[in-house]
């Protein structure tokens, strides 16, 4: 019988009083009865429900609610604190922000996961239960939106005051559905439900403008003046998210902006009759925060992309400005108290913003606001992927912005001048140039933010070093130094702590506390590695991962797969150079070997792929189908026995790989060597014990440094080979003609094998990798494939594997984005951070 929530309540409240006495930690039991009455006062007065009749959203929202109440309280000390001490802040520039949900972080951060758990538990209430109902903002594409939201919580955590600036897109990135095996995209409503953690500040708005026309005169000394008059303005509204670092130590901001019309109808219009007219301007202006772009290392280029770049990095100028000079009255001194980090060049047109903020509005000459930008604005490139290289077409910008492309004209002219004064050939002036001629006239964004930061950074040392090597070699030349590593990091907190509470209980009890405040601690476990006892219970808790995975895997798939099988994933966005073609294809090989060779002894395996391809890019969607076609071949395949099942999880994004991560035995980072910049997802597993089977390529060359060439399988070409290959001409057919299995697995996917139903479905994957294949997937299949099988006699011998798995984790404490940002407050934004704890 259920009992009455009054009933329930006095209960509550009767066993508490008894913890109370009986309790070790008596502050902590009253904590619980306090918030339990945080949450209730919500539950009423700011949810307006009656606990007796609250759903689960509501109780949803009365935690989130109540947790935003001690968050705040932390948030304007923090606020008081920075301003008093009259410091440095740190501008994090960023179009995208993939936070995922924010409630079991938030709570874990302030110490109030116990606290809310029991105090939920009191009123029959779950909270992993309704933790599963939050949102999951997906304001992001993949890894470089995931970057900007690990470092916006580590900041906080090590005591940097920052800023994250964004846009708050109305719907983050598209919903993936699978159907017949297909990918279909619908929006995702992430806001339907109100969004508790954000304050609206309708107080907070900038004009932005567009278009229009500048007008030159004569200033006093006889210079010219130029002001821009936008034709068109939208309104840049702020909302302010707190971002809170571990132990509450410190609370950050995300200020992300929304689009509003000046003129929110036209009532000339409304009254003539027009109803859907005089909402035209307001429709348009408004569209600018509605989308985030699908497009995953692919320039947008669209128009609309190109305003929303400038849309958010203009109002975050202007806001910055406006805060520095309230506080410092001097622009001049914008550089010692304010930090601008690009993310990317999605922000790059800063450069030429900042400048025209500095010289047309402030007056300031030519030279002084150069030298101030650059002092100001620093870069981080991603790829070097040349269709991914942001530019814009000369006639748009000049049409979209007109200053900024008078700016970016100066600014240009002094960078050649300076570059052939300093001995550069024809050749390297072409390449330096931020026009690029070759193209029907372009400006490159990357050469703009290059030119106007201080410092550009790669986030691998190999990445760092290509940038170098290729991309800008040549403004490398002409500002040697400027050119520096940060290699990438994830927050030990979300990707362990709270999405592996089992495994972070087990370190806690095995090397205490101290691995919480800081990841490299971790290495304290390095002795137990070994340790039969606690191999047993390291395997206990990935067992127990796993088990979660694969109630997952049965709920979303109707597949049942068992936790005892070696769970081999590969989820990361959909992209060739990725190569989860690599990974399906050695999968169908090794499909084909077990139906061969029924006697021998199979190490049973579940291949788990999730992933979303952008909407438009044809390849990777046949990707995802291939995937799908084989998993329904294979997971009925009676000749199979259980020894092979694929899993294609729909719809990857931060909360599923909460859940995939943790479960994971072996962790695929296989893309084609110098073209991952870095990978973060690599990090996330190493840290939660999967070996990784990956090539020489981003930041897996740097985790084979950390945890040993023994404890990660590599194989494949190096980046050097992938070079030599391509620049000497790749042949694909030598290389299936050398690997019976390969040809033996093309011939089956080719000829329609895994797709009766359509024979010529997968012939043009085929035909690509026969006649091209630019990714070299047939030039590493037979490397991967013999490693694959070393891996599975690994798996052998479990205390073999599971020492590995443990040193991995006891060694990955450096790829704490923690340490990453102190790099970046050490060696490019010049501000001091604090150690925790
Ligand atoms: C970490 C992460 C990524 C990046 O993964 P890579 O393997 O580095 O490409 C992408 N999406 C989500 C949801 C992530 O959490």
């Amino acid at each position: 019988m259920d009992k009455t929530l009054e009933q329930r309540l006095y209960a509550a409240d009767a066993a508490l009083a008894v913890a109370d006495e009986a309790s070790a930690l008596p502050e902590a039991t009253g904590d619980a009865r306090s918030f339990r009455d945080l949450i209730l006062a919500k539950l009423t007065y700011a949810v307006g429900k009656d606990p007796i009749v609250a759903r689960d959203h509501d109780w949803l929202r009365a935690l989130s609610l109540a947790l935003r109440d001690r968050i705040v309280d932390r948030w304007m000390a923090t606020t008081r604190g920075v301003y008093r001490m009259g410091g440095k802040r740190v501008y994090y520039f960023s179009l995208e922000f993939l936070i995922g949900r924010l409630l079991k972080d938030g709570l874990n951060n302030m110490g109030l996961l116990g606290t809310a758990r029991e105090a939920l538990a009191s009123v029959g209430v779950d909270l992993d239960v309704i933790a599963e109902l939050e949102a999951d903002a997906a304001l992001g594409n993949g890894g470089l939106g995931r970057l900007a939201a690990c470092f916006m919580e580590s900041m906080a955590t090590v005591g940097v005051p920052a800023y994250g600036y964004g846009i708050r897109y109305e719907n983050g990135l598209f919903r993936q559905n699978i159907i017949d095996g297909w990918q279909t995209e619908s929006p995702e409503n992430w806001l339907a439900y109100g969004n508790p953690w954000e304050f609206p500040r309708r107080e907070v708005a900038y004009e932005i403008g567009f278009g229009g026309a500048v007008e030159a005169s004569e200033g006093w000394d006889g210079s010219a003046v130029h002001a821009w008059k936008p034709a068109e303005t939208v309104l840049a509204v702020a909302h302010d998210t707190p971002v809170v670092g571990w132990r509450g130590l410190r609370v950050n901001t995300l200020r992300l902006w929304s689009a509003r019309s000046p003129d929110p109808i036209s009532l000339d219009a409304f009254n003539a009759g027009d109803h859907i007219g005089a909402l035209t301007a307001r429709t348009k202006a408004e569209s600018i925060s509605r989308v985030l772009y699908p497009a995953d290392s692919t320039p947008a280029g669209q128009e609309l992309r190109l305003r929303q770049e400038y849309f958010f990095t203009s109002a975050s100028l202007q806001d910055l400005v406006r805060r520095h000079l309230k506080q410092h009255r001097e622009i001049r001194t914008l550089a010692q108290k304010a930090a601008v980090q690009l993310n990317d060049t999605h922000p790059a047109i800063a450069v030429a913003e900042l400048m025209r903020i500095l010289i047309d509005i402030h007056a300031m000459s030519w030279a002084d606001a150069f030298a101030l930008t650059r002092d100001t604005i620093s870069y981080t490139n991603h790829t070097l992927l040349p269709e991914a290289l942001e530019s814009w077409p000369v006639p748009l910008l000049e049409r979209l912005l007109p200053r900024h492309m008078q700016i970016i004209y100066a600014i240009n002219a002094r960078v050649l001048t300076e570059a052939r004064a300093a001995g550069a050939t024809d050749a390297m002036i072409a390449a330096v140039s931020i026009i690029d001629e070759g193209h029907g006239r372009r400006v490159r964004m990357g050469n703009l933010a290059f030119v106007g930061s201080h410092k550009v950074n790669g986030v691998s040392a190999l990445h760092s070093e290509l940038m170098k090597e290729t991309v800008f070699r040549d403004l490398n030349t002409v500002f040697p130094g400027r050119i520096t590593n940060k290699t990438n990091g994830i927050t030990p907190r979300r990707w362990l702590m709270t999405a592996n509470p089992g495994l972070a209980g087990l370190l806690r009890e095995t090397i205490g506390e101290g691995f919480l405040d800081d990841a490299e601690k971790l290495v304290a476990l390095e002795p137990f590695a070994r340790d039969p006892g606690f191999q047993e219970r390291f395997a206990a808790v990935k067992h127990a991962n796993k088990a979660r995975l694969a109630k997952t895997i049965q709920q979303t798939l109707g597949l049942r797969v068992d936790p005892a099988a070696l769970f081999d994933v590969q989820v990361k966005r959909m992209h060739e150079y990725k190569r989860q073609l690599l990974n399906i294809l050695e999968t169908i090989a090794l499909y084909n070997a077990i139906r061969t060779h029924p006697e021998k002894d199979w190490v049973p395996r579940v291949k788990v792929f999730a992933g979303k391809a952008a909407a438009s890019y044809t390849s990777a969607k046949y990707i995802i189908k291939l995937i799908n076609d084989v998993a329904k071949m294979v997971n009925t395949d009676p000749a199979v026995r259980n020894l092979l099942k694929v899993a294609f999880l729909p719809n990857y994004n931060v909360s599923l790989a909460e859940v995939i991560i943790p479960a994971a035995d072996l962790s695929e980072q296989i893309s084609t060597a110098g073209m991952e910049a870095s990978g973060t997802g690599n990090m996330k597993f190493a840290l939660n014990g999967a070996l990784t089977i990956g090539t020489l390529d981003g930041a897996n060359v740097e985790m084979r440094d950390h945890v040993g060439a023994d404890n990660i399988f590599i194989f494949g070409l190096t980046a050097a080979e992938v070079e030599a290959r391509r620049a000497k001409g790749l042949n694909p057919r030598a290389n299936i003609e050398a690997d019976p299995a390969l040809a033996e697995v093309l011939d089956a996917v080719g000829s329609g094998v895994f797709s009766p139903a359509d024979p010529q479905r997968h012939r043009g994957t085929v035909d690509n990798l026969t006649n091209s294949d630019w990714f070299l997937v047939t030039d590493d299949f037979t490397s991967y494939s013999a490693m694959q099988r070393r891996i599975d006699a690994l798996w052998g011998t479990p205390a073999a594997w599971r020492e590995k798995a443990i040193l991995n984790v006891a060694r990955m404490g450096w790829f704490s984005s923690d340490r990453t940002i102190r790099d970046y407050s050490d060696e490019i934004w010049g501000l001091p951070t604090v150690k925790v704890g």
